[in-house]
């Protein structure tokens, strides 16, 4: 990956320090102003950056997410105050039916269950 153009610093070089440019891990204020130059001359290397900070970016707000334990806390109480709801209820109905011949016994059982609310039943 290259624009063609001399760079005082490599585009490899730039490309193998990008995530600690990113991450703001590189001390060297001569060394990343020696990146932020080559960015500003090399369309290649910019969008590979901007690219790499999108994607760094993401990854910490999923690592963020995953980490926050409320979250997950608050939500399943938002599903359990759902479910309570008082205009729904949980039908069930079994019917059980045995046949009996002289060789085999049959049993039949069907059990519907239905999730709704009271309005289903006028
Ligand atoms: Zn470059």
């Amino acid at each position: 990956m290259s624009c063609g153009n001399h760079h005082n610093l490599p585009c490899t070089e730039v490309l193998h320090a990008i995530v600690l440019y990113i991450d703001h891990e590189i001390e060297d204020n001569e060394s990343v102003h020696a990146i932020e130059l080559h960015i500003q001359e090399c369309p290649p290397c910019a969008a590979r950056t901007a690219q790499e900070a999108i994607l760094n970016q993401q990854l910490k707000a999923l690592l963020n997410r995953s980490c926050r334990e409320e979250a997950s806390e608050q939500l399943r109480r938002n599903v359990g105050a759902m479910i309570r709801q008082p205009q729904f209820e949980w039908h069930q109905s079994i019917t059980y039916t045995e046949i009996t011949t002289d060789t085999f016994i049959h049993t039949h059982v069907e059990i519907h269950e239905r999730f709704g609310s009271d309005d289903d039943q006028r």
